[in-house]
């Protein structure tokens, strides 16, 4: 079978490789569709792995299970979304649903190689059921690029009375955005990209600013805002200067999610950030399974999930997709195994 491996300094191959086999509760899924996220930069761009190549990280995706050793969770035939890490099903965090916080998680069988392959193995407690009238290319967008935003706006109770600005226009940003226009708020975006700028104008964004173009950027957001204010930031750039707008942007009693992943971080203010203006801040990290059927049910209802996706590739085809994603000017970039 073929699977994508990658290899560092922007280097990435097709290679085949043996047929996995199911064991226990470990089964085979067939994938259908995978999609490249935005986190693969890291091995994508990371140092050349040529002598020691690492098999794709590829973890978005669906797909048919197409064979089973004794599981009790899914039969073959059954059309499955993948979840992104596999739950020990067993630990307080599990037990509640909230399987990105699970205690045990090494102890669960990993999926191999990856789901930019025509064949994974999985431990069955990944394979979320995925509904007939939901296709594998909007399935494989639920778990991570929506449902991480998603989780993040049920969290902070976004609806049509507030004024929701996002920070970032990447896919995440634009998934927020997607999915705060669903819910009738007033939404205000910001990115350095055009590109991105124009597709987050397309899909309703009711104000778009480029710093970049800006002499007072915060100025221009309270204008857009209006004299109500921001009543709530997602952050999905990873940057902590547009971190520390948001703080400083939104309202007295505003909300904000940090959604974005960095290792920096914004420049709090104490005082004037917590007490005076006593903000309510969130972190967020994917979704919880829950998520992916309620968010099947927003697509059902109209949710524009398919403006996400701007590219699609053969397997074959993995370098020339890479290159796109990571070119600037798209935003979900889609492998076909089988293609
Ligand atoms: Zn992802
Ligand atoms: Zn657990």
């Amino acid at each position: 079978m073929k699977t994508v491996q990658m290899l560092g300094n922007r280097k990435v191959r097709v290679l085949d490789v043996p047929e996995p086999e199911p064991k226990d509760e470990r089964v085979v899924v067939k994938i259908m569709s995978s999609a490249l996220c935005g986190s693969e930069s890291h091995t994508y761009h990371g140092p050349n792995t040529v002598e020691a190549p690492r098999y794709n990280a590829g973890h978005e995706g669906t797909g048919i299970v197409c064979k089973v050793d004794r599981s009790s969770v899914v039969r073959e035939g059954d059309r499955v979304a993948l979840y992104a890490g596999t739950p020990c099903g067993q630990c307080r965090y599990c037990l509640a649903g909230h399987w990105v916080l699970c205690e045990r998680r090494d102890s669960a069988p990993q999926r191999f190689p990856g789901n930019h392959s025509q064949y994974v193995t999985v431990g069955d407690r990944a394979c979320l059921p995925l509904a007939d009238d939901v296709s594998f290319e909007i399935g494989s967008l639920l778990g991570d690029v929506l449902g991480t935003p998603f989780r993040a706006i049920k969290r902070l109770n976004v609806n049509a009375f507030d004024t929701v600005l996002i920070t970032g226009q990447g896919p995440i940003g634009l998934s927020a955005l997607l999915l705060c226009k669903f819910l009738n708020a007033f939404v205000i975006v910001l990115d350095i990209n055009e590109y991105r700028l124009n597709h987050a104008r397309k899909c309703g964004a009711d104000v778009c600013v480029n710093p970049v173009e800006e002499t007072d950027v915060l100025a221009r957001l309270q204008e857009a805002a209006g004299p109500e204010g921001i009543d709530v930031a997602l952050d999905c750039s990873a940057n902590p200067d547009a971190q520390t707008l948001c703080l400083d942007a939104l309202r007295r009693g505003g909300r904000m999610a940090f959604i974005g992943v960095t290792d920096q971080g914004p420049r709090i203010n104490t005082i004037e950030h917590f007490t005076k203006k006593e903000l309510e801040l969130i972190g967020t990290w994917y979704s919880r399974p829950g998520d992916h059927r309620e968010l099947e049910t927003l697509v059902r209802r109209g949710l524009q999930a398919s403006e996400l996706i701007t590219h699609g590739f053969g397997i074959d085809a993995a370098p020339e997709a890479f290159d796109t994603f990571f070119g600037g000017s798209a935003m979900k970039v889609m492998l076909d195994p089988w293609n």
